[in-house]
């Protein structure tokens, strides 16, 4: 069970992530913030490109920042955008959070502030993981 003040300062990382995003094509501004087990908080932003397919979701560039700095298990992940519509994580994402959690809470954010809680296991069924190689 996760401690109100963490998610909430895992919300607060996501919302001020998404401030930073880089989406001059889209305008679609989406902040992530992944709580490690070391109880640390790695946070990113969407990064566009103007070769579109270079772009780089919000959930993956914290994820990356997070294994970069030695983590390797992913315990909570939140999702904020400034618009009304709940995000959700695309396929790619989905599967990177996979790689570092057999499943996890998926908390997603819209710019009113509402939260919907889900999981990984909700969210990618029967998942191909790096248990099976
Ligand atoms: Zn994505």
């Amino acid at each position: 069970m996760l401690d109100p003040k963490l998610i909430q300062e895992l919300i607060n990382r996501a919302k001020a992530a998404y401030e930073q995003a880089y989406v001059p094509y889209s305008h679609y501004p989406v902040g992530s913030a992944a709580l490690f087990s070391s109880g640390k908080i790695y946070s990113g932003c969407n990064v566009e490109n103007a070769s579109y397919g270079l772009t780089v979701c919000a959930e993956r560039n914290a994820i990356f920042q997070a294994i970069a700095r030695g983590e390797r298990e992913l315990k909570a992940i939140v999702i904020a955008v400034p618009s009304d519509v709940f995000p959700s994580p695309c396929g790619a994402c989905r599967q990177v959070i996979r790689e570092f959690a057999v499943d996890c809470p998926v908390i997603l954010m819209n710019g009113q502030g509402h939260l919907r809680w889900t999981s990984l296991k909700v969210l990618l069924p029967e998942a191909f993981g790096p248990e099976f190689l």
